[in-house]
């Protein structure tokens, strides 16, 4: 973790910066955020975030990798849990992982005409994972793009709702104990989306 670029030197090297932020500079999360192209299940974290579906029982994309990288003892842990709705998180440990937990997070399935609802829906997993993080001590999260694979949600408004929620969380009352947030991305041209948008939320000194 500790080897990974926070936004603070990303934009030191160069990153272009939206004309039209958001919010002001809020300095602690330029050393705190990260984007970073890579593979979940290697990130070594207190916690990281699966995007889950109801059951909480596994399936596929980053769903997968987690339940294979993690072993059966996560499968097991998870039989417990009772499943979980749309926009709700439960957390288990990690077992074979190097991160300490996993918060699982139920995204919607997008629907095209229920844009408000789904919204909604994405932004509660953030704000359920985070909340969970805090409870259980976590004080670095690593986030996958929730939804945006099979779920179908696009790309950049998911984005900007991670974004949203991130910056919420860190400016709340509870934002101060955590360390890291590495926002996870699985493709270039997902990653150019985070680096584009990264500076509406959380822009330069
Ligand atoms: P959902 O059902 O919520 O859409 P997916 O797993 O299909 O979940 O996709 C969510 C995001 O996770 C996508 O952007 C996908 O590219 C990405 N992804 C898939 N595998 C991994 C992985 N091992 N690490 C990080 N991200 C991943």
């Amino acid at each position: 973790l500790s080897a990974l670029p926070t936004l603070r030197q990303v934009y030191a090297s160069g990153l272009s910066i939206s004309p039209s932020p958001r919010y002001k500079c809020l300095p602690k999360a330029l050393d705190l955020l990260t984007i970073w192209k890579g593979d979940i299940t290697e990130l070594e974290s207190d916690a990281i975030v699966n995007a889950a579906n109801k059951s909480l029982l596994g399936g596929g994309g980053v769903d997968g990798a987690i339940h294979r990288a993690a072993g059966d003892e996560l499968y097991e842990e998870c039989k417990s849990l009772g499943g979980a709705n749309t926009g709700e998180a439960k957390i288990t440990r990690a077992y074979a992982l190097p991160s300490k937990h996993v918060i699982h997070a139920v995204g919607p399935v997008y629907v095209k005409g229920k844009e408000d609802e789904k919204a909604q829906q994405l932004a509660s997993c953030y704000s359920a994972s985070f909340a969970l993080a805090v409870q259980n001590q976590c004080k670095s999260i690593g986030f996958p793009s929730i939804s945006t694979g099979i779920y179908g949600y696009p790309m950049a408004d998911a984005t900007h709702i991670a974004l949203d929620m991130t910056r919420k969380f860190l400016e709340g009352p509870e934002g101060a104990m955590m360390e890291r947030v590495v926002f996870v991305v699985f493709s270039e041209k997902d990653k150019a989306v985070y680096e584009d948008l990264v500076s509406v939320y959380f822009p330069p000194e």
